[in-house]
């Protein structure tokens, strides 16, 4: 990223926020269920499975969660009403964690088995480091109950490779991606290039263990390395799937796609759409010119 990027990258947040949301409509389906419902009918149509994922992080009050429990009801429900390939992502933090991780768990739980009674699958997104301890925990005791969900690994933490020997022989079903938050090298590894060898051998001891991976990444190399793992190893198209966010690498997309792999795309919806999408601009190289665009159209 160029100088004059990372300055405008760091400057985000002063960017008025209707110009942020602009620019991060790309990566967000809209702010109701029916904007997710149509976004994933349309990836179903290019060939693309999807998982739904309520916006919103870090809640401090119980009634909260229970909303955004309720809500996820409501996703499952539309899911099968209308017939889409997807299933749904869900954040700790937005389910009570740092309010209390019985409650927490409890909220999974229900979600889970709303899952369960429609067939369906849920993943547990990881987020910063004081929850990585705490997610691990509420994925192993839920996976063990109801068998129907999976859980993150980021590349970036010293910890993952340790973290794939705990994980269940059978039935493991993890996403392996970089990592999107700042984390202090103490415990996360730093360079670029080192995330990519911690990815690669994180992805080869996941495939050797048996676990089911979700390749969560658009970096070109690393879909490449995948590949040839898939191919060393000899798994087959319904061993593994590449993971993808909405809105980034559509060309990537459709080259998997076509290559035969499966591919699933993260379908961000709700009104809590600005911290997810002030993360997605800080990702994006571009980001500058998309900024100073919009500002510009603004004016
Ligand atoms: C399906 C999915 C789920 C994820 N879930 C989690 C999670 O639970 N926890 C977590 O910590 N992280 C999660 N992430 C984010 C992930 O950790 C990385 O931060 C993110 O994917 C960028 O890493 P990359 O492997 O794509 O490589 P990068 O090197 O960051 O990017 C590779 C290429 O993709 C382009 N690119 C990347 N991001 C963007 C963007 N936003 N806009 C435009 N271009 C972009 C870059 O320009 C670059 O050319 C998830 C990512 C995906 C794809």
């Amino acid at each position: 990223m160029s100088a004059f990027n990372r300055v405008l990258v760091t400057g985000l947040p002063a960017v008025p926020k209707p110009i942020v949301g602009r620019v991060a409509s790309r990566y967000v389906a809209g702010e109701t269920l029916d904007d997710a419902v149509r976004v994933v009918r349309s990836l179903n149509g290019q060939g693309a499975m999807a998982t739904v994922d309520l916006l919103g992080e870090e809640v401090h009050e119980r009634d909260k969660a229970t909303a955004a429990v309720e809500e996820y009801r409501h996703v499952f429900d539309a899911i099968a009403r209308e017939g889409l390939d997807s299933n749904v992502s869900i954040k700790l933090t937005l389910l009570g964690l740092k309010i209390d991780e019985g409650f927490c768990r409890d909220n999974v739980a229900r979600i889970a088995e709303t899952a369960k009674g429609y067939g369906n699958f849920i993943r547990i997104d990881m987020e910063d480091s004081t929850c990585t301890d705490a997610t691990l925990r509420i994925y192993h005791e839920l996976q063990g109950r109801y068998g129907n969900l999976g859980v993150v690994l980021q590349a970036y933490m010293r910890r993952t490779l340790a973290d794939i020997d705990g994980l269940p022989a059978e039935g493991g079903n993890v996403r392996l991606c970089k990592g999107i938050y700042v984390e202090p090298r103490r415990i996360a590894w730093k360079g670029y290039e080192t995330v990519r060898a911690n990815f690669v051998a994180a992805l080869e001891k996941l495939i050797l263990r048996g676990v089911y991976v979700g390749v969560a990444t658009h970096d070109e190399y690393l879909a490449c390395q995948a590949t040839a793992l898939v191919d060393k190893h000899g798994l087959q198209p319904h061993q593994y799937e590449f993971q993808m966010l909405l809105g980034v690498d559509e060309e990537l997309r459709r080259i998997l796609i076509a290559a035969g792999h499966r591919l699933r795309v993260y379908v961000p919806y709700g009104r809590d759409w600005y911290p997810y999408s002030i993360r997605r601009l800080r990702e994006n190289p571009e980001v500058a010119r998309h900024v100073l665009k919009a500002l510009l159209k603004g004016k």
